[in-house]
């Protein structure tokens, strides 16, 4: 009976550990599972586009201020800038995360040690202000693509990539998006089948 107690209360106090353990791990890790090839690149799409119309509304906006407000030491983005292309990629992430701390964290993190740090260099080493408007909407645009989801040119990976899985059409069993949708082994044995 001792032995009973105690283990009910291992188990009380393992699972008190886990809900906390989770709650401090979230905001670090998400994953998305989609049903096929399609669903992956149709989501992607929805999400760059909309984070298009975002950018290409608040570059214009306030283009004058990426560089007064630092007294002309550096340009960044202005402060309503960041906060709308934050929330978007907020809004997106958790579209398709449904973790609210992870796709705030990275919002904050694409504006602030992504986007800023390549507007900074750009200053730097004088070509910024050379720069049009269409020009830094371009620019904006193309880095939180590339982060999220990834060199265009190789067609797979960023953020999104990273955290993105198939269940695998064959097994069913959770597969890297980059594979295709069949994992490692059922792959391999459709090209021992093929080869035989
Ligand atoms: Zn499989």
């Amino acid at each position: 009976m001792c032995a009973k107690i105690l283990y009910d209360k291992d188990v009380i106090e393992k699972n008190r550990e886990n809900k906390e353990l989770k709650k401090k791990l979230e905001w670090r890790y998400a994953k998305i599972i989609f049903p096929n090839e399609d669903a992956y690149e149709e989501a992607k799409k929805n999400m760059m586009e909309n984070i298009k119309t975002c950018i290409d509304e608040c570059i214009p906006n306030e283009h004058n201020f990426m560089t007064n407000l630092s007294g002309g030491r550096y340009a960044e983005l202005a402060p309503r800038q960041r906060m709308n292309i934050w929330l978007t990629i907020e809004g997106e992430l958790k579209k398709l995360t449904n973790n609210s701390s992870y796709s705030y964290g990275k919002g904050a993190h694409i504006t602030d040690d992504v986007i800023n740090p390549a507007l900074f260099s750009l200053y730097k080493i004088g070509i910024f202000e050379d720069l049009l408007e269409e020009d830094v909407v371009d620019l904006v645009y193309n880095i939180v693509k590339y982060h999220l989801i990834g060199n265009p040119y190789e067609g797979c990976g960023g953020l999104i990539g990273s955290i993105s899985y198939y269940n695998c059409k064959n097994c069913g069993k959770e597969t890297e998006t980059d594979g295709g949708e069949l994992c490692f082994d059922c792959d391999d044995d459709c090209y021992d089948d093929k080869s035989e």
